[in-house]
């Protein structure tokens, strides 16, 4: 039995978790659920799969959780930063699925890498801020780091075992390896006229095509910030330069990524758009289990199309690979600036095209600060946030 602490327990991608452990209830539990503050979400998932301990960020909400459990159950409710530090490090805990939203996952996911648990990681956000410490603190622990995300779990599977074994220090050209393809669908927006993309409600950019998700990474996807910053992990996760680095807009989104070999070959991934695959993959690696997704239908599909990304329509993804060029820096101040543009998107309080605005504002301010420590990415990011409040509250 592997005992799994799911960060994130209540959202897109800890349903999609909580799913696949229903599938395979003899195999895995989740031990810990983590989430921020949503009690009405989290009180029948307590009921449902009773973990041994849960965690609410938010003290009141941890309150309101404890007295409205069965206290049958014998359910330890915590709060505090301590007390999350603890469960994800926890000897009894095998592995720990990474899907809190944003900048907030970054404390507790590293944490769980120096303890050399195996990470199941989603929250791209950390590995875009922390790029470098992240996979350092991996090789040092001894912690496996496995992709969630669809285009780099579909990456990994499609590498030889040799590289999957060494992410972050791995020789893709040693290994044959030319090009690594993510495909990304272009979102919502792929055939919208660009004059009419400042009118974009925050209801029309959270309708993917493709995809259900969560309404920060599905704004992401229409901006294409998403491919963005899943450009940002390729080059962590895959040690890959600008040239083996290329973005495909595959509108379907039936391959997940591919990886293009010296002598020709293309190898590619394919299953139903559901973050269920990726996730029962990991959860597995190197075995395969039930994930509860369809197999996929050809004759449904029927053609399969591509396209280069057109960046006067996704401004953000230009300003991700230049930012991911400058370094570590740019990335980690194009995140949090991305995050709280997108809030306010969210909030109704800029237009859909002042993301990109705030973006490079953003960056313009850069100035170049080494960051060596979580201390130095942490207060980069604070003072970025500070900055682009400053340029939102102009904008309102
Ligand atoms: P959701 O918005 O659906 O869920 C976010 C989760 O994070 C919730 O459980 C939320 O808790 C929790 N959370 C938010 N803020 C905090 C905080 N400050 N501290 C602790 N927990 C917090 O997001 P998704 O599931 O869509 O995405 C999660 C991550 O996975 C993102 O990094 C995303 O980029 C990545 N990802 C998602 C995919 C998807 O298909 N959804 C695909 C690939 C990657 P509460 O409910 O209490 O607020």
């Amino acid at each position: 039995m592997q005992n799994m602490v799911i960060l994130g327990a209540t959202g897109s991608i800890g349903a999609s978790t909580l799913s696949v452990i229903s599938q395979n209830p003899d195999t895995y539990r989740a031990f810990g659920l983590v989430a921020h503050s949503n009690v009405d979400k989290m009180l029948p998932l307590c009921e449902a799969h009773r973990p041994q301990i849960v965690h609410m960020v938010d003290e009141a909400a941890a309150a309101t959780l404890r007295a409205a459990l069965d206290p049958t159950l014998g359910i330890e409710v915590t709060s505090g930063e301590q007390a999350l530090l603890e469960l994800v490090t926890r000897d009894d805990v095998d592995s720990v699925m990474a899907a809190i939203v944003g900048a907030a996952g970054l404390v507790p996911t590293l944490a769980a890498v120096h303890a050399g648990k195996r990470i199941l990681l989603a929250n791209k956000e950390a590995l875009v801020m922390s790029g470098q410490l992240f996979m350092d603190a991996a090789k040092a622990s001894g912690a496996q780091i496995l992709p969630v995300d669809s285009e780099h779990n579909a990456i990994f599977q499609c590498l030889p075992e040799s590289v999957q074994q060494n992410l972050g220090f791995c020789d893709l050209n040693g290994n044959g390896i030319r090009h690594i393809l993510l495909t990304g669908s272009g979102g919502p927006f792929l055939n919208t006229p660009i004059e009419q993309l400042k009118l974009m409600t925050p209801a029309q950019a959270c309708k993917h095509p493709n995809w259900s998700m969560g309404p920060k990474i599905s704004v992401d996807s229409a901006s294409m910030m998403n491919k963005g910053l899943e450009y940002i992990e390729a080059r962590w996760l895959f040690n890959a330069n600008k040239e083996q680095l290329k973005v495909v807009i595959h509108p379907q989104s039936v391959i997940h990524s591919m990886v293009q070999y010296r002598d020709g070959s293309v190898l590619a991934q394919l299953g139903n758009p559901d973050m269920r695959t990726p996730i029962a993959h990991c959860m597995a690696y190197p075995q395969r289990i039930e994930s509860g997704v369809e197999p996929l239908d050809f004759f449904t599909v029927g053609q399969l199309s591509f396209c280069e990304p057109d960046f006067s329509r996704y401004p953000c993804l230009e300003l991700a690979i230049e930012a991911c060029r400058q370094g570590q820096e740019a990335t980690t101040v194009l995140n949090a600036a991305n995050e709280m543009a997108v809030a306010a998107f969210l909030a109704g309080n800029i237009g859909f095209t002042d993301i990109a605005k705030v973006n490079a504002q953003c960056l313009q301010n850069l100035t170049c600060n080494s960051l060596t420590s979580l201390e130095d990415i942490l207060a980069l990011d604070a003072q970025t946030r500070q900055v682009a409040g400053e340029i939102l509250s102009r904008m309102n």
